[in-house]
């Protein structure tokens, strides 16, 4: 075993946010209280660990915790985003060791990670023996890691138990959250109003799984989309009088087709295209889109500029003549994996930042019926998210465009200027 000890950088870097914009940028829906050490995880880097202990159940495995460190006034906060194994640690049934040459492998995919990383830990695996630092991890952890915000996770692949420790080995909470600008849904507004069985036991349902949700579409416990799609079906049923039915395609001239959309809304497009268009049908597509989009061209960098999120309620669809691409006949040919705000808008409220209340996020006619139906008494609260907090967070920045952007950056076979 080798002694390595991490350097923090000097000066610490402060918290990029306060407090409470930094949690709520990580879709906690509470703060959590000022430990000393406050420890974030991303669900991916946890994921990875967790595939790399159930790649082998039979005998330890482990790896190494990249993440930033940040000062908040006396509290240390560790961000842990990234999670490497190292292939050459000598793993038994019981114990873990990493040696020099597994120190040179866990730097083995460093380069594929952001360059401000730190290595803010270990973790390892206990195939069935449960979820605790033994007499052997206390001692990598003492030689390696003993600093006090450095992390050790114990991870039980065949429960799929975790639990973190830092410096010497004392617990410390791990909080998952999902690194996309969609966990600024927030669920963070008490629900004052609980008006609604199914959208209360919505409510619930999202809060618990929010934090490992890592992926866009498929289905299943991890799909972001599936929990936005329950919490809009569920306030839905809370409002039946909603004038948002199938077919109702304004919202889809504006403002919904100009919305910017991430990187990752973007692929979940582009996937579903490659699956389920055929090349003719994407070739007419285009040909369609780049007619349709030549005469706005540059209003639509113009809007791509100024919408990077957003706007409160626009009301109707006269106010830009021009369409999302994917409305065609008046039907949205990709409705299974169309973005987030398609699926949020008209059934969810948009956090003001400025006066610190929710209103529908819907079109005039909507919004109007919303709030009319919300102040009678027994309505549900909607869900809500808040824009202006991921744009704070830096989080909507950058990989976010309007769809028209994504479609001419994909395929740029048409000159459009
Ligand atoms: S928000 Fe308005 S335009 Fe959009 S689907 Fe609902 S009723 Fe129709
Ligand atoms: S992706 Fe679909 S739902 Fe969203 S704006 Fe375009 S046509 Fe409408
Ligand atoms: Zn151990």
């Amino acid at each position: 075993m080798i002694e390595w000890h991490e350097l923090l950088p000097e000066p610490l870097p402060f918290l990029p946010l306060d407090w409470i914009d930094f949690c709520q940028a990580r879709s906690l829906t509470m703060a959590p209280p000022g430990e000393p050490v406050t420890v974030f995880m991303t669900t991916a880097a946890l994921e990875a660990a967790r595939q790399h202990g159930e790649s082998d159940c039979s005998s330890e495995v482990g790896g190494i915790l990249w993440g930033r460190i940040y000062r908040n006034a006396s509290q240390l906060v560790v961000d842990i985003v990234a999670a490497l194994p190292a292939h050459q640690a000598i793993g038994t049934a019981v114990h873990l060791s990493f040696t020099s040459s597994a120190w040179e492998t866990v730097f083995v995919g460093r380069a594929e990670l952001p360059e401000d990383l730190l290595i803010v830990g270990w973790y390892h695996t206990h195939p069935g023996l449960g979820t605790f630092l033994s007499a052997t991890d206390l001692q990598t952890q003492r030689s390696c890691f003993s600093q006090d915000w450095q992390v050790a996770i114990v991870l039980d692949p065949l429960t799929g138990n975790e639990a973190a420790f830092r410096g010497a080995g004392l617990p410390v909470a791990l909080h998952r959250y999902f690194p996309h600008d969609f966990h600024a849904i927030m669920l963070a507004e008490e629900l004052l109003n609980p008006g609604s069985a199914e959208l209360a036991a919505a409510y619930e349902k999202v809060r618990a799984r929010l934090p490992l949700a890592n992926r866009l579409g498929g289905g299943g416990q991890q799909d972001l989309y599936q929990l936005i799609d329950e919490l809009a079906k569920a306030a839905r049923a809370a409002y039946p009088e909603s004038l948002c039915r199938d077919g109702c395609s304004h919202c889809c001239y504006y403002p919904v087709a100009l919305f910017t959309v991430s990187r990752e809304e973007w692929e979940a497009i582009f996937a579903y295209l490659q699956q389920q268009w055929t090349a003719e049908r994407l070739q007419q597509f285009l040909r369609r889109f780049y007619r349709e989009a030549r005469p706005y061209w540059w209003r639509l960098r113009w809007y791509n500029w100024l919408l990077d999120f957003p706007l409160p309620v626009m009301p109707t669809r006269e106010r830009l003549p021009l369409a999302c691409p994917f409305l065609i006949a008046e039907r949205c040919a990709v409705y299974q994996a169309r973005p987030a705000f398609c699926r949020c808008f008209g059934l969810f409220s948009l956090s003001h930042w400025f006066l610190r209340r929710s209103y529908p996020y819907a079109c005039k006619a909507q919004s109007d019926l919303l709030q009319a139906l919300a102040s009678q008494p027994l309505r549900a609260q909607l869900p809500s998210f808040n824009p202006v907090s991921m744009l704070r967070g830096g989080i909507a920045r950058g990989n976010k465009q309007l769809l028209a952007l994504w479609i001419s950056q994909t395929w740029p076979g048409v000159e459009m200027v």
